[in-house]
Order: C-alpha cells, then structure tokens, then sequence
C-alpha cells in the first residue's frame, strides 16, 4: 500500500510540524537561522549537521569571494543574477560580524574560517538551538496529497511546505544521497544527467611513490594547457588533489 495511504489510514504515525528541512548542511541551516521562530524542524540523515562544511575550504571552509558575479556560474544568467541579489557577500559577512565571526582573506579574494570550520558550524549550533532537528533520520521518499508527507527510514512526517536542501552528490562517505533529484522527478521534473566537476588526479604505477607523501599539502603554481592556477596541492592516497589540482580538472 502507498505509505500516504497507510499514513491516512492511521497505520503509521506522524510527526507534524508548519515546514520540514531536509538536510542540516549550509543551505537547510541558513534557512532555519532565518525562519527559527516559525514552527519547523530540520530531518538529517547524518548523527551531526553540517558535516560538509567541516571539510570544506581544506577544513577551514572557503566562506565567499570578494568578487561574486553571475558570469561566474553556469546556467540562466538572469535567474542567477536575481539568485545572488536576494543575499549578497556583503550581507553573508555581515550576518557573520554580527555573531562574532570575521573571516580572514586570502590570495586577495576568498574569505575563509581563521582556524577551523567549526568557528562558522558554531553559529548555527547556536540559531537552530530552539528547532527541532531528527539527526540520524534518513529521507526516502517525499509525497503531496494536500500536505507534504516525508517518509524516513526512522519514522514519517507531515508538513505544509518541505524545504529540500539535500544537497548534491558529492562525498557520499559523509552523507550525501540522490533523495533530491528522486523527489524532484517523483514531482514531475525533467533531471539533467549529473558528472563529477572537480576532480582530483589518480597517479599511475611509475608514480606510486607519491602515495608515502599523502596528507602533505604545499602551495604551489600549475599551467594546464591554456589555465593556469596558484594554490594548494595535497597529496592524497591515490595522486594529487587540493584546490589548485581540483581546477586544474574543469
Ligand atoms: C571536499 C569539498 C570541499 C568543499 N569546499 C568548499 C568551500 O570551501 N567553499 C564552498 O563554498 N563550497 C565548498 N564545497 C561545496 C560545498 O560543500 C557545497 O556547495 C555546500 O555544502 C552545499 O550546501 P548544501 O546545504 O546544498 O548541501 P550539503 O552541505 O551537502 O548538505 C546537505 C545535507 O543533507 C543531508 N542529506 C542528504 N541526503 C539526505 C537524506 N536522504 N535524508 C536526510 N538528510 C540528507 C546531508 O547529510 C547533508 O548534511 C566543497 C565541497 C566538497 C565536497
């Protein structure tokens, strides 16, 4: 039986709250900083939020850039202009000088964390303190039959709107899962076929010996045909990665 008819039915109960977010990373906890005195309550698949933030940027997350511009991104530029006009870099920076953090600037342009990322994570601990949030609570499936109904694999839940912040694919190891692209199709949207954008290098057998240097990082200058980056490299268990090699890869 459909699990909005066994829901329905009284065979399986719910938890009911005005708006469900799903995924605690750096899009669900923005939105619940600003909507924590509404009655939401935030579904995490992982036993801690913000587990991609804490390895971003190297571990000290890459923030936002000096200079942002819509001829930056991919896609419909009018769309992306009015996206990055709704909360501009300033207003991030802001938003965080208010909560006492003021991140540091480097290479000119790219404001990251001054010692770990954990000093941003912090902040949102301390705005969703009041939300509810069901870590450990993995989304499978997503229906509308007048309300939301959110299947998980620890219970069900009923909402007036559903805020998808589920992320993409990108380090399954620390929770990502395709449950947005499948809820968007189960909606009637049309899915592009995803592929890996930044990718490290894999070294091959005559360079095996790289491997003993894996966990060493180093900043260093790397022409690529016509491009041409400075920045860090990191040596990993199978070749190079780090963001110079990872633009070097587009
Ligand atoms: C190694 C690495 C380094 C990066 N460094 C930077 C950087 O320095 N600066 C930068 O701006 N960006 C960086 N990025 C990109 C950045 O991480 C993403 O742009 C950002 O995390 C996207 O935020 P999000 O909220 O959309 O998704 P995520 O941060 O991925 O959050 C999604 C959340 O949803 C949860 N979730 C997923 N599926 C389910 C499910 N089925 N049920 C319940 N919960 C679920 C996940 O566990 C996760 O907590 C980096 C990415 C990687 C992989």
């Amino acid at each position: 039986m459909d699990f909005i008819k066994e829901i329905l039915n009284g065979v399986e109960e719910l938890i009911k709250f005005d708006t469900v977010v799903i995924g605690a990373g750096a899009s669900g906890l923005m939105f619940a900083s600003f909507n924590r005195d509404k009655n939401i309550a935030i579904i995490e698949g992982n036993s801690q939020i913000a587990q991609k933030i804490k390895i971003s940027g190297g571990g000290k997350c890459n923030i936002t850039n000096k200079s942002v511009s819509f001829k930056n991104y991919l896609g419909d530029g009018e769309f992306i202009k009015s996206v990055l006009a709704s909360f501009t870099n300033t207003e991030l920076l802001e938003f965080l000088k208010k909560r006492g953090l003021e991140p540091v600037l480097r290479d000119k342009y790219q404001y990251f964390c001054k010692n770990s990322s954990n000093e941003i994570i912090d902040i949102f601990q301390k705005e969703i303190k009041d939300i509810p949030i069901f870590l450990n609570h993995k989304v499978m499936r997503v229906s509308k039959k007048d309300n939301f109904y959110i299947k998980t694999d620890k219970g069900n839940f009923e909402a007036k709107k559903v805020i998808v912040a589920s992320g993409g694919l990108s380090y399954p190891k620390i929770g990502a899962t395709p449950i947005a692209y499948e809820i968007a199709e189960s909606f009637g949207h049309n899915i592009i076929k995803t592929t890996p954008a930044l990718v490290g290098f894999t070294v091959q057998k005559e360079q095996f010996w790289m491997k003993e240097l894996s966990g060493i990082s180093t900043t260093i200058k790397i022409r690529v045909g016509e491009k041409k980056f400075n920045g860090e490299l990191l040596f990993t268990h199978k070749g190079l990665s780090g963001p110079a090699i990872l633009n070097t890869s587009v």
